[in-house]
């Protein structure tokens, strides 16, 4: 006879129970399931650039060809020198003067380093400052390691910017980091220099880890300059990660890189438990660490993406001008990254539930976004689209999500 399923008695980690990365969820696997029926999806729920006709500049490609016959043996765990050289080069050139060689992993992508160098610094029932909304892999990655993220809001009508007396005001004695993406996904905002020099203060007075998500550094749209964390951090540790798979188009490749700054004198301990888990997983990818040197070297060809006639600009733009002539939407312009998060008047649409709407578009119009509520934000009027189409097929999404808002409000 089979015995009942005890859920607890289930044969997985338990600390997966309450792990929620949505945007890879339900509502992509439904997407999947109309693809394999033959329906053609419009997916704007993930910044994948390759997927939109963005190509990885070529000399990367070539210079990874290049170094393939040395690319069959595992590297150092912490990387190939002229990769970490070429990352330490553009710290230099950005005012970070203080780091080697020494001080830069890199990692299979950003997504391995966020776990790891989480992993290494977390024990149950610590605490970690995530913006709200966040990259969800970040709340991800402290549940998983038994740590309990603590949400700092960074509101619509404050511009998604942070606000540090309420960072300072959600400080406990189990707080041991606080994480920023700047610019910031979902919601493109760009950090206003003070606010980080002030949560920068702040992390210095209580010994807390900054970790500083900045894959879209070199992504602006001309309206606020960026300013790199590890520029105002002195007094602690400050964690910088970002990576190839976002500016250089090459998601695929699985290249990061996190750089340790700041004052690591107490920080000994952390960054052997960061090169013990980096030394079990033994090295990241070979073959894409040889395109590092040549990426952040030379012309950044995304300025030409980013710079008014560029696509990325213009697709951008082509979000701005559809929501500004929808009847139901608003959007803040995005200052940087490749997204934008609009909000649906629900004025006009009471009621309003993002992940109704998102099954909805999805469903009837085919196109997939990625619902407010995935980016753990206490409100359900939000949801995120990537810029990545081109303005024409911008203006086909529009007229598509403009039919399924008015067939709500007509309900
Ligand atoms: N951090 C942020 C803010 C992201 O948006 C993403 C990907 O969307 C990542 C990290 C992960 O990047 P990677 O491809 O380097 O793992």
């Amino acid at each position: 006879r089979k015995r009942p399923v005890d859920k607890e008695q289930r044969p997985i980690n338990r600390s997966l129970r309450d792990v929620r990365y949505e945007i890879r969820g339900v509502l992509a696997h439904r997407a999947q399931e109309l693809q394999r029926q033959g329906y053609e999806i419009t997916e704007l729920n993930i910044g994948n650039p390759g997927l939109f006709g963005y190509r990885t500049p070529e000399t990367m490609r070539l210079a990874m060809i290049e170094n393939l016959g040395q690319s069959e043996p595992y590297c150092h765990q912490k990387g190939i020198f002229p990769a970490r050289e070429a990352v330490v080069m553009q710290q230099q050139n950005r005012g970070v003067l203080d780091v080697t060689a020494d001080d830069v992993f890199i990692g299979n992508g950003v997504s391995e380093l966020i776990e790891l160098c989480l992993r290494a610094l977390l024990n149950n029932g610590d605490e970690v400052l995530v913006p709200s909304p966040d990259y969800p892999l970040w709340s991800a990655s402290v549940t998983l390691n038994q740590a309990r993220p603590v949400y700092y809001d960074c509101r619509p009508e404050n511009g998604f910017q942070p606000d540090p007396e309420q960072v300072e005001a959600l400080l406990t004695p189990r707080t041991r980091a606080i994480v920023l993406i700047n610019p910031n996904n979902p919601t493109g905002a760009v950090y206003d220099r003070d606010r980080l020099a002030a949560i920068a203060r702040i992390a210095e007075r209580r010994g807390l880890v900054v970790f500083s998500d900045e894959i879209y550094d070199q992504m602006l749209y001309g309206e606020a300059p960026f300013t790199p964390m590890a520029t105002l951090v002195r007094d602690t540790l400050c964690v910088t990660l970002s990576g190839l798979s976002k500016i250089y188009r090459a998601c695929g490749y699985r290249i990061g890189w996190a750089v340790f700054s700041g004052k690591r004198t107490d920080a000994h301990d952390y960054l052997q438990a960061v090169e013990l888990l980096a030394s079990l997983r033994l090295c990241a990818n070979v073959p894409g660490q040889w395109a590092v040197q040549t990426a952040l070297g030379g012309v950044q060809s995304i300025q030409q993406l980013t710079a008014p006639g560029g696509r990325l600009y213009e697709s951008r733009q082509a979000i701005i001008d559809g929501a500004g002539q929808s009847e139901f939407l608003e959007v803040r312009a995005p200052a940087g990254a490749m997204y934008a998060f609009l909000r649906v008047d629900t004025q006009r649409l009471p009621g309003f539930d993002d992940q109704a709407f998102a099954l909805e578009l999805l469903e009837k119009q085919h196109v997939l976004i990625a619902p407010g509520s995935s980016f753990n934000v206490p409100y359900r009027d939000h949801f995120r689209v990537t810029t990545l189409p081109t303005p024409d097929e911008f203006a086909r999404v529009f007229e598509r999500i403009e039919k399924v808002l008015s067939a709500m409000a007509a309900r």
